[in-house]
């Protein structure tokens, strides 16, 4: 069960309770495409396990499953974006955290160094 007390946007997409544009889906994590995408091809990747709000309670309390995570937004980026991507976590709501359901993005095609954020 989530920290908080209502299931989290992602967990209502992995029940499939809302639709969402589903690029890649195993035992532990899923990955789709961003509803509100900041480059050419932004994915998020996310663990099914609700329990994890961010990366450093991820990697705190299940390393192999951040590890997936990781291998999967790169599995990902050879298919989507030619193997060259800009992997981020953001972490607390300062930071940009909207959804506290931890997820990777995975952004590619066209980057450059200057569109690093916003
Ligand atoms: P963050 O701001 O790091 O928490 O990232 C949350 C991301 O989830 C944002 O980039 C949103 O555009 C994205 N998002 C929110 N709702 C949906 C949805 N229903 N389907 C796909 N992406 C979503």
């Amino acid at each position: 069960m989530s920290k908080s007390d209502s299931p989290s946007i992602f967990s209502m997409i992995i029940d499939r309770k809302i639709p969402a544009d589903i690029v890649f889906e195993s035992d532990s994590v899923i990955a789709f495409r961003d509803i509100n995408p900041k480059a050419p091809v932004h994915l998020l990747v996310v663990p099914k396990n609700p329990d994890f709000q961010n990366v450093s309670e991820l990697a705190a309390a299940s390393p192999e499953l951040l590890a997936e995570l990781v291998a999967t937004a790169k599995k990902l980026a050879d298919e989507y974006t030619g193997g060259e991507y800009r992997l981020i976590f953001n972490e607390g709501a300062s930071a940009g955290q909207t959804v506290f359901h931890v997820h990777a993005h995975v952004l590619g095609g066209g980057l450059t160094e200057d569109s690093l954020g916003d």
